[in-house]
């Protein structure tokens, strides 16, 4: 590159910031524009009289990736984060029973067949089964879908066999797993994407596996350090990251994107634009009218989202003895489910997860007190639910539901600080398209090629990044979605990038 280009990145959340970071080290002019006063967007942290927590993402899967995104800069991830796998990785609490769920096989094994009373054979099934699978539709996963050639691919081909479309991951489970608490197991983190197992596509599985081969990580000081250690390395390499300064327009003349627009009224050109905000927020707030057509305002309605979550923070001034992470089953799940997803209403009877990090990280709490993040999905805004009229209705009945499922029947009395975040305010304040949280829904016609492009279809110079675009909502999707954006504007401008065999961390046994 003769002379450095200019790229604008259109949010500082995970996906702004790794793209920020991969191609400011490729030697563009990487500027950065974020609304909040702090990086790291959904995953950033909150902090409050001395207690930490982590806004929205707690668990790290997939480490592995991360750890490409850092090397792929001359860098190595524990340079600059302290990395704390969990075991067990967590608490499964039904009804009647609770399962410590494990990444070690040997651990797995004996709690499984303490809880379950069908053996073991299933769950060494699954292991070999998705493994294949997974090693199939990864390669998937990490392409380019901007164009139909592109989606064509061996890859794909090879992988067709293993979508099990159109079966659903609850079901494909079945293979597996008898009873329906153990499919549960293995099934609960379609909430990860935001999705009902009994909708999400079966070749989702691999979100278990994938917890059960590679672990669940925590980071100290929270997973919002990733998102301060990217922002470190991009600064490193000359990058600017500009704070409260929210953008008004994306800057656009005949179809192609030349810049963006403060709300200050400034305008700053760039070579590209990448937009790291919400996707449908982003379309429906920062494009003039008129201008798009597959996702226009209208057409952006019709697509389906993702659930939204009501959370808690808790600053509590005595210690809670909790797992790391816990996760509790509505004693109906299968009708909160149906609440979330179809009836749109809220439950009385729900799941929810509660993070008590301080337990293992002392870090995230004053000594001799307990953070505790709580997080109950809810369905999204098309609910139409009035959430200032609710909220205080909703706060009463978690703080009941801690009280009855977790033994925590004290919490009331000992909670120092707090903070709420509802559906509404995930919309309002966080820029969160209808407040789904897991941005648009993962249905087979709203993946891979169906999914918002990288290369943003409908504008030139303009890229996409984050949870709304390929491959999807979670950190690992997401620093792949920064990946192959990047990628895809230095092939454009020609320059040659240094890339390392992808997948280098996976264990390598064939399909
Ligand atoms: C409650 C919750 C729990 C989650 N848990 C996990 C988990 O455990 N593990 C996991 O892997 N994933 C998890 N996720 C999913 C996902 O990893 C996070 O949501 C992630 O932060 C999404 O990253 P992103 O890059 O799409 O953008 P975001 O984090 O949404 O960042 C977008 C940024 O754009 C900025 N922005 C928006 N509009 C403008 C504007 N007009 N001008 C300037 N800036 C703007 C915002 O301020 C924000 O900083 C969770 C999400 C939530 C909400």
């Amino acid at each position: 590159m003769s002379e450095s280009k200019h790229i604008i990145i259109v949010g500082a959340g995970p996906g702004g910031l790794c793209a920020g970071m991969l191609l400011s080290n490729r030697g563009f002019k990487v500027s950065i524009y974020d609304k909040n006063p702090e990086v790291g967007g959904r995953n950033r942290a909150i902090q409050l009289d001395g207690f930490c927590f982590d806004t929205g993402p707690t668990f790290l899967l997939m480490k592995g990736v991360l750890d490409e995104m850092f090397a792929l800069c001359g860098r190595r991830s524990e340079d600059y984060l302290e990395f704390m796998p969990l075991s067990p990785m967590y608490d499964l609490v039904y009804e009647d029973k609770t399962l410590s769920v494990f990444s070690d096989r040997e651990n797995m094994r004996s709690e499984l067949q303490r809880v379950f009373d069908e053996g073991t054979a299933g769950y060494e099934q699954f292991m070999e089964n998705e493994r294949k699978r997974f090693m199939r539709l990864y390669p998937c996963i990490t392409r380019d879908y901007s164009t139909i050639k592109s989606f064509i691919s061996l890859d794909l081909l090879r992988a067709v066999p293993w979508l099990a479309f159109p079966k659903s991951i609850f079901q494909n489970l079945g293979r597996y797993f008898n009873q329906e608490k153990m499919r549960l197991a293995f099934c609960f983190q379609s909430k990860y994407l935001g999705m009902s197992p009994w909708d999400c596509p079966a070749l989702f599985t691999m979100l278990p596996y994938l917890e059960h081969e590679y672990g669940i990580y925590h980071v100290k000081g929270g997973l919002n350090r990733i998102a301060a250690a990217m922002a470190k390395v991009i600064q490193e390499a000359g990058g600017e990251i500009h704070l409260n300064q929210e953008i008004q327009s994306l800057v656009i003349e005949q179809g192609v994107v030349k810049g963006v627009k403060l709300q200050s009224g400034e305008e700053v050109f760039g070579d590209e634009v990448i937009v790291n905000a919400d996707f449908a927020h982003a379309m429906s707030r920062l494009v003039p009218d008129g201008l798009l057509r597959k996702y226009a305002p209208a057409e952006l309605d019709k697509r389906e989202y993702s659930c939204s979550t009501f959370m808690m923070y808790l600053g509590l001034n005595r210690v809670y003895d909790l797992p790391h992470h816990s996760i509790v089953f509505a004693k109906d799940y299968h009708t909160n489910i149906g609440n979330i997803f179809n009836k749109k209403a809220l439950s009385e009877d729900f799941s929810f997860y509660v993070q008590n990090a301080a337990s293992t990280d002392p870090t995230l709490a004053p000594a001799g007190k307990s953070a505790l993040y709580v997080l109950v999905p809810m369905p999204n805004n098309d609910s139409g639910i009035d959430w200032q009229a609710h909220c205080q209705n909703v706060r009463e009945q978690v703080l009941d539901t801690l009280a009855a499922r977790l033994g925590l029947s004290d919490l009331r009395d000992h909670i120092e600080c707090e903070k709420i975040i509802t559906p509404q305010t995930w919309e309002t304040e966080e820029n969160v398209y209808k407040g789904a949280t897991f941005s648009l829904a993962h249905k087979f016609s709203q993946m891979l090629y169906w999914r918002p492009h990288n290369r943003f279809e409908e504008l030139d110079n303009c890229y996409l990044v984050g949870g709304g675009t390929h491959p999807g909502s979670g950190l690992p999707t997401i620093y792949e979605s920064a990946r192959i954006s990047s990628n895809l504007i230095c092939k454009k401008h020609g320059v040659i990038y240094k890339d390392i065999k992808q997948s280098a961390w996976l264990k390598k046994t064939e399909a």
